[in-house]
């Protein structure tokens, strides 16, 4: 377990440079809503987020920012830090690997065109799924057409979630197992582009790109030296797949190589059944300080709308 008690604090007091200067409060820079594959609105992820009474949070779907303007009004509201995020699929050297870009602005041209090219991508590989499964005897194409018609998540755990609602399958995980991972009736593999494109990508919209739990799978953690032959800025340290060891080993990691410290819980809310994982990863306040003040963000550090609010 990763949970690192600190005490409860409001984030919005700005210490030395603006950056809150509590010590004992926490964050998780690592959520997902409905805007991709995670079970809530980005307002309900806030809502959670505050109850459990972390500093701030970044909004981190994959190949998404939909989620981005209502999940900061609802952190404004609730007195919450909060960064823009995304979690970009790229490979290398055949690896899937998982770049988190976070206090992108979104407006940029590079950076929508990369991650709509993805959100594209993703939505086609729902379809070609649906249509597999549907091949197979499981009719959800149906299901799946009107998903992507009415703008809702496009993602396997979606196609999970509809064959446990047929029937087909007692648990969603079983119907992530059983058919939609490599080998099961209605996998296709994920598009991915090049890392250094999503880098390219979270840098031209002034974010700082992050590899995303390095420690998820060996194959990912054998890959992290070459990965950071690129111009990554930091690695996530913290993530619910990491063994307390391997923080250090990555804290020390970071500090070796100057770079900067993110992470979180990863949590999907409710998607597989499970409670949701938002708070047993806490990602102390103020190991994100350099990061806060590389992105020049301070008070309630909340960047939406392309600008970067000196406080709130
Ligand atoms: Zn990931
Ligand atoms: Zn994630």
């Amino acid at each position: 377990m990763l949970s690192i008690p600190g005490r409860m604090m409001n984030s919005g007091v700005p210490g030395k440079g603006g950056v809150p200067s509590d010590t004992g409060g926490w964050v998780d820079l690592h959520l997902h809503s409905c805007c991709s594959d995670g079970s809530d609105r980005p307002a309900e992820v806030v809502r959670r987020a505050a109850a459990l009474g972390m500093s701030g949070l970044a909004l981190t779907d994959h190949d998404s920012v939909q989620g981005l303007d209502e999940a900061a009004g609802a952190a404004r509201q609730y007195g919450l830090g909060f960064l823009n995020g995304v979690e970009i699929s790229a490979g290398c050297g055949g690896i899937e690997v998982h770049v988190t870009g976070l206090g992108v602005r979104p407006e940029n041209g590079l950076f929508q065109e990369t991650v709509s090219g993805l959100a594209g991508g993703r939505s086609r590989r729902f379809l070609d799924m649906a249509r597999r499964l549907q091949d197979a005897g499981y009719p959800v194409l149906e299901h799946a057409e009107a998903a992507v018609r009415d703008g809702r998540p496009c993602g396997r755990m979606n196609l999970a979630a509809r064959l446990k609602e047929m029937g087909v399958t007692r648990t969603v995980q079983e119907g992530f197992d059983r058919f939609l991972k490599p080998g099961g009736a209605g996998y296709v593999p994920k598009p991915l582009i090049p890392v250094e494109d999503a880098i390219k990508a979270v840098h031209a919209a002034e974010g700082l790109a992050f590899v995303a739990h390095p420690a998820l799978s060996k194959s990912l953690l054998r890959l992290l030296p070459e990965l950071l032959k690129r111009p990554f800025d930091g690695i996530e340290a913290y993530h619910m797949s990491h063994s307390p060891a391997q923080v250090g080993e990555l804290l020390d990691l970071v500090r070796a190589r100057g770079l900067y410290v993110a992470g979180g819980s990863d949590c999907h809310g409710t998607i597989k059944g499970q409670a949701p994982e938002m708070g047993r990863v806490r990602v102390p306040l103020a190991v994100i300080r350099p990061l806060l003040e590389r992105l020049g963000v301070n008070g309630q550090w909340i960047i939406d709308n392309g600008q970067r609010r000196r406080d709130a």
